[in-house]
């Protein structure tokens, strides 16, 4: 059959969905400048279709202007069309940043982390997803038979990451029934976000050219353990030295690492209605399943909401140093990963120029039980608000608040059907 390479341009919206627009491959020079066209609405398009209640209504353009360095051109070989994507941002028709584009969030978390302290913030996402190609057996937790019956699946799914410029680092069978894990390896905050969106895309690729689904929904069901977005993070200085490391110093954090993360716990009731942004995130962040329920800093805990994570084989005080890093677990893939990793910097960044304190011992505060009480929190920050920007906090306030109220009365069961079938 005749046929004419297409190519398509990507923003990640405030639900953590990719969207965009496409155009024939050979279009691609006039559209590096001049991207797609878009809207502001199309930046709150909800999880289940209807655009509803937006500060913008009908009326206003933008475009997605791709990035020349974020494309992705992954040919599967089995005849299908290539995956040919661009990651943009929203920008006005004049080429300067729109306040609102989740990416510029990120990228403005960034330039203030290396304003204020001169430290850049390197990162990684692991991401849990369930695969429908398996079976469901009991006792598949992270077993070789799980592991063997989801190769199929993985080695395409590897192949497609490393095609796409994303270096591989694990995959796995994890503990749910069909549930699978991925890790790549770590990059600088704004190519780490891309290439968690472009993992999952990767993902979704792969199992759609098996006939098959992912499901990275943070709860697929209410009986079962949740589907995590697991970042973990470094920080380093302006020649890539790592700066998150402290001998002797409390919880073995250098200065800024302690004040990093003092202001990731102090804005974690906010920021959660970021992070865990959906109804169903809530589900996860229950006790006995591996996610948090507590804004807690712990070494080497799993149930924690920011985790010290272990080195492993390092034999020289420097490996250790090099290896030093702590795992944000409070995320999940309803959120965009830009707007996610972007709050995480702001915080940080905030708990540096207060020079925060890591909080003493003590009974650590609950996470925000539903997105009602995380947005009420939300709604509460000024310091969370001025991030954003009054337009861009307007927009996610509103969308989110709508998003609440429309699945307020699905019971558990229902709501984790009803966002499996989204995510
Ligand atoms: N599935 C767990 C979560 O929801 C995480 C399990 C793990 O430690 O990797 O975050
Ligand atoms: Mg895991």
């Amino acid at each position: 059959m005749i046929r004419e390479e297409l190519v398509f341009v990507a923003t990640c919206d405030i639900s953590g969905l990719v969207r965009g627009k496409g155009f024939p491959a050979r279009e691609l020079p006039a559209r590096l400048r001049k991207g797609v066209g878009w809207t502001g609405s199309n930046l709150m398009m909800s999880p289940f279709g209807p655009i509803w209640d937006t500060p913008f209504g009908t009326a206003g353009d933008f475009m997605i202007v791709p990035d020349p360095a974020v494309e992705v051109r992954v040919d599967f070989d089995d005849g299908s069309a290539v995956e040919h994507f661009f990651i943009g941002d929203i920008c006005n028709t004049d080429g300067a940043p729109w306040e609102c584009c989740p990416r510029d969030f990120l990228r403005r978390a960034a330039t203030q982390l290396e304003e204020a302290v001169g430290l850049k913030l390197v990162a990684a996402f692991e991401q849990e997803f369930l695969y429908t190609g398996v079976s469901d057996r009991p006792g598949d937790a992270y077993a070789l038979g799980a592991f063997r019956r989801g190769s199929t699946f993985g080695e395409t799914f590897t192949a497609a990451l490393r095609a796409a410029g994303v270096v591989p680092d694990t995959f796995l069978a994890e503990y749910g029934p069909r549930q699978f894990e991925v890790t790549v390896m770590p990059q600088p905050a704004l190519t780490a976000a891309d290439h968690a969106v472009i993992t999952r895309e990767m993902a979704r690729a792969t199992a759609h050219r098996l006939g098959q689904r992912v499901i990275f929904s943070p709860k697929p069901d209410p009986e079962l353990v949740g589907n995590g977005v697991h970042i973990h993070m470094s920080l380093v200085d302006a020649v890539g030295r790592p700066a998150t490391h402290g001998p002797g110093e409390p919880m073995e954090l250098s200065k800024p690492a302690q004040h990093f993360f003092a202001g990731v716990l102090h804005h974690m009731p906010a920021i959660c209605a970021i992070t865990a942004p959906s109804p169903v995130s809530y589900l996860r962040l229950t006790p006995n399943a591996w996610a948090p329920t507590v804004i807690d800093l712990v070494r080497q805990d799993r149930g924690a909401t920011l985790r010290i994570c272990p080195t492993f084989a390092a034999a020289t005080s420097a490996e250790v140093t090099r290896q030093f890093h702590v795992e944000f677990r409070a995320a999940d893939a309803a959120a965009s990963p830009y707007l996610t990793l972007g709050a995480v910097i702001f915080a940080g960044v905030d708990g540096i120029r207060h020079g925060l304190d890591l909080p003493k011992a003590g009974a650590p505060e609950h996470l925000p039980h539903s997105l009602p009480e995380a947005l009420d929190r939300l709604a509460a920050s000024k310091t969370v608000a001025s991030w954003f920007g009054q337009t861009h906090f307007d927009a996610y306030m509103r969308f989110k608040r709508i998003e609440a109220e429309k699945v307020a009365d699905l019971s558990p069961a229902e709501l984790c059907a009803r966002y499996a079938e989204v995510y």
